[in-house]
């Protein structure tokens, strides 16, 4: 065979899949929303991250094209060479007008912004403090600026205050998700940035998840929180609840400056397509004109959080649109994830490296556009997917 050199990945993949830990590709049918196509069957969505149902939105997604055909398909440079066209300055005012900030930088993903922030604000003489249960690009940013990285208990500020307390750190630096990916859950932020301000820590926070639904104007959980002044650095995705890509940091112009002066990840990338802007364009209007699809996601969320605990799943924590069935072992969530297919809904199992061992779960996601019949049949179909699970599944 050739490639011999790559014969040790097929050991590998057999570990992998030994472990219950291989992945793969699963290929769903166009304009997935509350529904999707997957192999032929239409089934109830419930792991999109397209809270409020923009991505299949016509106005979206003409206005993509419309971006497309203004300025081209590609960018053609990275923004700093030849790659800054008119899309890429609106778009950035239309952000910081969200965020009410003086100003906003665009990367070309949330991953590539957590990958190449930190860097640019701490490095070798400093620390980053992060909640254990951060989205995994926080991770990595916080490795690449080589700064001493410490965890912190999920949403204890006050070990938190401990570590900075103790920490002679040049400049510290806390980052946080909002509302974290796999839990639903909101971070304590009025207590992290009361520790940030008591040891002179700079506060990062993701909005990743929240903005687009949380928040008065949809701005995220500063906004809702009332704690937009006291957050250094306030970063957001486009392609979630924006139903577009991309993402962006907001905040001081100065921080602008620094990051497009010094982020290795807007440096050395070509610049978001125009598409991709024009889509988040319009996206953000419909944000500010139609909060009636916020407050329908919010029904929606409290009809399935009473549903969820009616059945004794610890959901008393979400604020979002995720939500956690937390089953333990990686067999009994694949297990219950495939009943539920069966049953017509499409919601995927969750296991470790994502979540901690042992915490295995069904993450379940909402969108505007669920009706809640759909939510109550979910419900009971879980119920008769949990009664039948064989014991070898219960773990
Ligand atoms: C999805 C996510 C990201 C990554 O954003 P992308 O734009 O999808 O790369 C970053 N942080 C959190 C908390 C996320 O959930």
């Amino acid at each position: 065979m050739a490639h011999p050199t790559l014969d040790w990945i097929d050991r590998e993949l057999a570990r992998l899949s030994d472990a219950g830990l291989r992945r793969a590709l699963e290929p769903i049918g166009p304009r997935q929303g509350a529904e999707v196509e997957v192999r032929g069957r239409r089934l109830v969505n419930l792991c999109s991250n397209d809270y409020l149902g923009l991505a299949g939105d016509e106005r979206v997604m003409k206005a993509a094209a419309e971006a497309a055909l203004a300025e081209g398909a590609g960018s053609g440079a990275s923004r700093l060479v030849a790659g800054d066209l008119p899309i890429h300055g609106r778009l950035e005012i239309a952000l910081a007008g969200l965020h009410r900030a003086e100003a906003a930088l665009l990367f070309n993903s949330g991953y590539h912004a957590n990958a190449g922030v930190p860097a640019v604000l701490v490095g070798r003489e400093d620390a980053v403090f992060s909640d254990e249960l951060n989205h995994a690009s926080i991770i990595d940013g916080g490795l690449l600026s080589r700064a001493d990285l410490q965890r912190y208990r999920h949403g204890d500020a006050e070990e938190l205050s401990g570590l900075l307390a103790r920490s002679t750190a040049r400049r510290k630096l806390v980052i946080t998700d909002a509302v974290f990916s796999m839990d639903g859950d909101a971070a304590p932020l009025a207590d992290l940035a009361d520790a940030c301000q008591r040891h002179g820590a700079m506060l990062y926070v993701d909005e990743a998840h929240a903005v687009g639904v949380l928040g008065p104007t949809g701005a995220g959980l500063a906004e809702q929180l009332g704690l937009k002044h006291r957050v250094d650095v306030e970063m957001g995705t486009l392609g979630k609840a924006l139903g577009a890509f991309g993402a962006y940091v907001a905040g001081q112009a100065r921080l602008r400056e620094l990051l497009l002066t010094r982020a290795r990840t807007f440096v050395f990338t070509t610049a978001l397509p125009p598409a991709a802007c024009g889509a988040a364009l319009r996206a953000l209007e419909i944000v500010r004109t139609e909060p009636a699809r916020r407050e329908r996601l919010h029904a929606l969320i409290a009809h399935m959080r009473a549903g969820l605990q009616a059945r004794g799943f610890d959901v008393s924590r979400v604020v979002s649109p995720i939500f956690p069935v937390v089953l333990g072992s990686e067999a009994r969530a694949l297990a219950t994830a495939a009943g539920l297919r069966e049953r017509g809904f499409y919601v995927r199992a969750i296991r470790p490296p994502t979540v901690p061992r042992g915490t295995s779960r069904l993450r379940v996601a909402l969108t505007a556009g669920h009706q809640p019949a759909q939510l109550d049949a979910f419900l009971g179909a879980l119920d008769e997917v949990l009664a039948g699970l064989p014991l070898s599944a219960a773990g």
